[in-house]
């Protein structure tokens, strides 16, 4: 299975493919995670990154395309992989065709997960965790029982610095001009089939499978 997950910040793209690829077992590449873990690392990618993440815009394309490549470069990719938040831009989707043409394992489909902005933007304004021991809350859809104060510990709850409404916004934007154009790259090779994410999680993952099962992947 070799599959590219494309959606809004928010859309629950990357809990479901995660999901997808444990259930699976086979590689889920998240470059956002590669990317945090880069920054609490120190290393120069994740000091150059930092910034950058935190403001909610994009990381520049050829730092993306070598930690891809190194990604790939493993070798467990060669039984299947999932892409999570990578391409993003065009030139990505462009050096992931490279790639991929490269090592003999082609994107088989690309599930776009969709979903309307102003429920991402109260999806994800919502979030707090708790300082102390990280347990996530929302403060509409997971309360804790005091606000602000963490239901296990009483720890505060804090919101990440690109949940604020404005970066969540940028984000968004980013999304529509940049990320939202790959998608006819797919769709020329009628590799899209898109995905209703608002709904449930369980449903969704159920409307991933059958799209799966369609595609006989
Ligand atoms: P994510 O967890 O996928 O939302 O990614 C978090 C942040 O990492 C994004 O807002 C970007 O700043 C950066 N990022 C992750 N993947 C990419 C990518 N393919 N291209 C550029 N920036 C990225």
């Amino acid at each position: 299975m070799r599959l590219v997950f494309v959606g809004p910040p928010g859309s629950g793209k990357g809990t479901q493919a995660k999901k997808l690829a444990e259930k699976r077992g086979i590689p889920h590449i998240s470059t956002g995670d590669i990317l945090r873990e880069a920054v609490k690392a120190g290393t120069p990618i994740g000091r150059k990154a930092a910034g950058i993440i935190a403001e909610g815009r994009l990381v520049p394309d050829d730092v993306m395309i070598g930690i891809i490549e190194e990604r790939f470069a493993k070798g467990d990719c060669a039984r299947g992989y999932i892409l999570d938040g990578f391409p993003r831009t065009v030139p990505q989707a462009q050096a992931l065709d490279t790639l991929t043409e490269r090592m003999k394992v082609p994107v088989q489909a690309v599930l776009v997960i969709d979903c309307r902005d102003e429920i991402i933007v109260e999806r994800i304004t919502g979030r707090r965790s708790c300082e102390k021991c990280g347990t996530p809350y929302h403060v509409k859809f997971m309360p804790p029982k005091e606000p602000g104060v963490c239901d296990k510990d009483g720890g505060p709850l804090v919101q990440r610095e690109d949940d604020q409404e404005s970066r969540v916004r940028e984000r968004l934007g980013g999304y529509h001009r940049q990320t939202a154009a790959i998608i006819p790259h797919y769709e020329r090779r009628n590799l899209v089939r898109r995905i209703k994410g608002e709904a449930a999680p369980e449903r969704v993952f159920a409307e991933i499978e059958r799209a799966l099962t369609a595609l006989r992947i």
